[in-house]
């Protein structure tokens, strides 16, 4: 990979945020409040942000020597399915970013790898590999529509919830249970 990517970012791109706004003096703050359609895939694969939704921005740009602090949250539906029963779940998710953006041609930028430190592209950021970490890690891997969920029976697929107590497949078969009977005898 080299080290400066062309700069191919869409200002206008909803995970893009614009510093030009932010003059570059240590201490200098702007916050941006917006709200964007998730990306395609935000997730893990049982559960995650549906594409489109809204996520909720709420940032604060802060200048540094080397770049630009962004700190905040970014609050979103999530949708997915019980790993236990398949049953759907939503639910809301708020994840907390914090992440360094090193100026171009900062010492940052010359001394840090870029999966160290994030890198600002002329003056814009883009704040979606930071988001997808921060949500990916904040899912759940296996997801459950609530901590005690029992799951299904192996044998008939329906949720113990309603199942009767006491519910099983274990009843020997007679054909089995004469051979069962055969077997104790010979020993
Ligand atoms: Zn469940
Ligand atoms: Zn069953």
């Amino acid at each position: 990979m080299p080290k400066h990517l062309p700069t191919h970012l869409n200002p206008r791109s909803p995970l893009v945020l614009d510093t030009r706004e932010l003059p570059r003096r240590p201490g200098v703050l702007r916050t941006v409040s917006r709200t964007v359609a998730a990306p395609a895939d935000l997730g893990v694969e049982l559960i995650g942000v549906p594409e489109g939704a809204d996520l909720s921005l709420d940032l604060r740009l802060e200048s540094v020597s080397e770049g630009v602090l962004v700190s905040g949250t970014v609050t979103g539906p999530i949708e997915g399915e019980c790993g236990r029963c398949l049953r759907p779940i939503t639910d809301s998710l708020t994840v907390t970013i914090q992440e360094l953006y090193a100026y171009e041609h900062s010492t940052t930028d010359e001394t840090t790898d870029e999966d160290e430190v994030g890198r600002l592209q002329g003056d814009l950021i883009d704040l979606e590999p930071a988001l997808r970490d921060a949500v990916v890690l904040a899912l759940p891997t296996n997801p459950v529509c609530r901590e005690d969920c029992p799951g299904l029976c192996p044998e008939c697929g329906v949720h113990w919830d309603e199942l009767p107590a006491g519910h099983s497949h274990q009843q020997v078969d007679p054909r089995w249970a004469g051979l069962s009977q055969l077997t104790r005898q010979e020993e």
